[in-house]
């Protein structure tokens, strides 16, 4: 890595976890590339309706495709492709079937449930067989014992919930960003004067902003989420593969 660059993390899997990982890496400056291939198993849900925040429920399409804008507006790239492998070292290497690319990065992490061909060719991961699924073994943190590889979401044992995967994203990219250089104390944004009101300095991640910037952003997000529940979302759920026509 160039000094004047910021580190890279390559997110495996644009679900649930994975894209709440991206905006808070990408949040906290770091060059964040979610790749991925498929789609959210959450698709297959009929209306949502156990998420904060959605007292009425919430289309479930339309709640990935929101997790999907967030991710990208706050600076994560999404790259189309499928992980066949990852070679452990400084830099990690990624290999990627059908993208005509691979990737190098400082840190990867693995959000790609429910694909989990590819990690046996990880040296030194340890997972969990149980059944017909497979699962990897981390810390409280998401870290899996080697050094920037980290696991977040239904594929690290999280409970097969939507809040859960989101907030385990969001868990696990904290702890990689804890363990890197990047300072950082808390994603915040906070209004102003805050921190400098009490003659502290803004703490590294967080924001003080004006009353006007603040009823700006308000307006931007009350546009933009009435454009969005406007109308019906046109995609209906995925059925399960062994489901009959
Ligand atoms: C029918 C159904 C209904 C559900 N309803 C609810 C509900 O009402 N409430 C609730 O809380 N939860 C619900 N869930 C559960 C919820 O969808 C999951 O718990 C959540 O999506 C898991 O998040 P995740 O990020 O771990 O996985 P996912 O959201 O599935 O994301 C994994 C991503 O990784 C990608 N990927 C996989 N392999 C690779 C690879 N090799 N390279 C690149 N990308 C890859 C996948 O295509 C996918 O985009 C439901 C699930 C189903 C199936």
């Amino acid at each position: 890595m160039n000094e004047t660059e910021p580190p890279r993390v390559v997110i495996i899997g644009g679900g649930v976890a994975g894209l709440t990982a991206g905006t808070f890496t990408a949040r906290a400056g770091f060059d964040t590339i979610v790749l991925t291939h498929g789609e959210s198993i959450l698709r297959r849900n009929a209306h949502l309706e156990n998420v904060p925040g959605f007292p009425a429920g919430v289309n479930s399409r339309l709640f990935v495709d929101l997790l999907i804008e967030q991710a990208e507006r706050n600076g994560a790239r999404l790259e189309a492709g499928r992980a066949s492998d990852v070679t452990v070292g400084d830099p990690f290497e990624i290999s990627v079937d059908d993208g005509g690319f691979d990737l190098r990065a400082e840190y990867v992490l693995i959000a790609s449930w429910s694909d989990a061909s590819y990690l046996e060719s990880i040296d030194g991961i340890h997972l969990l067989d149980r059944g017909s699924k497979t699962y990897i073994d981390v810390d409280d943190g998401g870290r899996t014992g080697i050094e920037g590889l980290y696991a977040a979401g239904r594929i690290a044992a999280k409970a097969h919930q939507t809040v859960v995967c989101a907030g385990h994203g969001a868990e696990v990219a904290l702890s990689l960003i804890e363990d890197s250089e990047v300072p950082f104390y808390h994603d915040w944004v906070a209004p102003e004067g805050y921190f400098t009101g009490r003659g502290r300095e803004v703490p590294p991640g967080c924001e003080e902003i004006s009353e006007d910037e603040r009823k700006r952003r308000e307006r931007e997000s009350m546009k933009r989420m009435q454009e969005a529940f406007e109308e019906h979302h046109a995609e209906e759920p995925t059925m399960h593969p062994a489901v009959e026509e």
